[in-house]
């Protein structure tokens, strides 16, 4: 039997909507509006187009946007003066940088500037530290998102068998953190990792998260297993009638992957809507937690 489609775009717009009732109740019983600043530097076609999304999704969500676009050429000392009016600023309680970031711009320095109240992005070694103790915290948003998707397939994870192949700050080790918090079993796999297919295998979960285009093949997966395909990359387009310049391919070759897996996450519409759900999620949770309220529990 094919695998379930674990399908992205609706699950992340359901949890959109009841982040849009819940700010609207926020709103209406006492009259604070959460506020998101989203500072995108350089010019990057990909960057415009993900910041855009954020702000359309951010209002759409009847939270404030203030988005700062800054030259490639913006100094270490200008961008950290931006970050510190966003830290006291009181409608502002979600910041994130977009990255990647010019070379002559620390990036720690910048992550570390923002106030770890309002790092969004759960990229600040606060919030990073927070998660790796099993505290309440703001957690990055793609891992968060990862593991809401598993969810929707198993009510609980609890003693699966889960393989995160990569472990950067971004995806892997947060993704890896999240899940065994949830009493998981957790293998974290990358470039070193000697015969991954037999590591991958092994998985009730697999979470591929490399950036390799289609590395994961349909004999890495075992039989009825969860797959979350973070991967975004852009591959060769079709050739023939429907020829076209280039298409986005997850990490997984989805058509080998369908057969065999339980359930799956497709690319595009999988994993990327959710991280944008999540943020929406992340910046209502900030603007809670700076006034003393309960976090939503959806
Ligand atoms: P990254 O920082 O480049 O990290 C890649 C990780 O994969 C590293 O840990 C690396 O291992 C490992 N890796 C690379 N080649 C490998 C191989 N051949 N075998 C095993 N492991 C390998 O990438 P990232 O930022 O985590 O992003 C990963 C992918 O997710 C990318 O395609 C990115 O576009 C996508 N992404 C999607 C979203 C979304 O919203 N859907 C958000 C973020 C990222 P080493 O540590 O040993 O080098």
């Amino acid at each position: 039997m094919p695998a379930r489609i674990i399908d992205g775009k609706a699950i992340a717009a359901d949890l959109r909507g009841k982040v849009a009732d819940a700010v609207h109740r926020l709103r209406r019983d006492r009259g604070i509006v959460p506020g998101l600043a989203v500072v995108l530097v350089g010019k990057n076609a990909a960057s415009e187009v993900y910041v855009r999304n954020k702000s359309k999704a951010v209002t759409e969500s009847g939270m404030h946007a203030f988005d700062q676009y800054l030259p490639d050429s913006v100094s270490e000392t200008d961008l950290l003066d931006l970050i510190g009016r966003f830290n006291g600023d009181a409608r502002v309680n979600g910041i994130l940088v977009q990255l990647p970031l010019p070379t002559q711009v620390n990036l720690h320095k910048i992550l570390w500037a923002i106030d770890p109240a309002k790092d969004v992005d759960g990229f600040h070694p606060v919030n990073f530290g927070r998660l790796a103790s099993g505290l309440p915290t703001l957690v990055p948003c793609t891992p968060l998102g990862c593991v809401r998707l598993a969810k929707t397939v198993h009510a609980s994870l609890a003693g699966l068998e889960a393989v995160v192949i990569g472990r950067s700050n971004i995806v892997g080790k947060p993704v890896s953190q999240l899940l065994l918090a949830e009493d998981v079993t957790v293998t974290i796999a990358h470039s070193k990792t000697r015969d991954l297919a037999a590591v991958c295998r092994r998985a009730d979960l697999l979470v591929a998260a490399m950036g390799r285009p289609e590395m994961v093949r349909g004999d890495w997966i075992k039989p009825g297993a969860t797959v979350i395909d973070v991967g975004i990359n852009r591959a060769p387009g079709q050739e023939g009638k429907k020829a076209s310049k280039s298409r986005i391919v997850g990490d997984v070759a989805y058509a080998e992957a369908v057969t065999v897996a339980g359930a799956l996450t497709p690319v595009p519409g999988g994993v990327g809507p959710m991280t944008i759900a999540c943020l929406l999620l992340n910046t209502l949770s900030a603007a809670c937690m700076q006034n003393g309220l309960p976090t939503p529990n959806f």
